[in-house]
């Protein structure tokens, strides 16, 4: 029985779909842009082709699951939704690139009037720790 069971359970990880993978994926890696995905995709044995990755995870960001961010680059980015209020923003370094994240302090109250808040994006731009040690004055 339990050799069954264990079986089974095989059948059903092989079996996952590309967006329980790319769900997977997110969860680890924060972020990841369709190229990035399509490499992990293909180092867990999955192939897949660009078109339907690109197309899976476009429904995501239809379906509220993920969000696509540029980081102030010219590349799309996604990264898993948060729904709850723990929801975290982004800090880029402009010299390495770094993103770093930081809770939400955004302050819905201050809405104008009429007006139903429902998702925002902040990005803050600066030097990281690191580059602001090295940095002439
Ligand atoms: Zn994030
Ligand atoms: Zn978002
Ligand atoms: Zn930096
Ligand atoms: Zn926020």
């Amino acid at each position: 029985m339990g050799i069954l069971r264990n079986r089974l359970h095989k059948t059903a990880v092989k079996k996952r779909n590309l967006k329980d993978l790319i769900t997977s994926i997110l969860e680890e890696k924060h972020y990841a842009g369709v190229p990035e995905l399509m490499t992990l995709l293909e180092k867990q044995g999955r192939s897949f082709n660009k078109s339907s990755v690109y197309r899976s995870i476009e429904k995501m960001v239809e379906d509220q699951q993920v969000c696509r961010h540029s980081f102030g680059t010219d590349k799309v980015y996604y990264e898993l939704r948060h729904t709850d209020h723990h929801h975290h923003d982004h800090f880029v370094c402009r010299q390495c690139d770094k993103i770093q994240t930081f809770e939400c302090q955004l302050d819905y109250s201050k809405m104008p009037k009429g007006y139903t808040a429902e998702h925002h994006h902040v990005t803050i731009f600066g030097l990281c720790d690191v580059c602001a040690k090295h940095a002439t004055p």
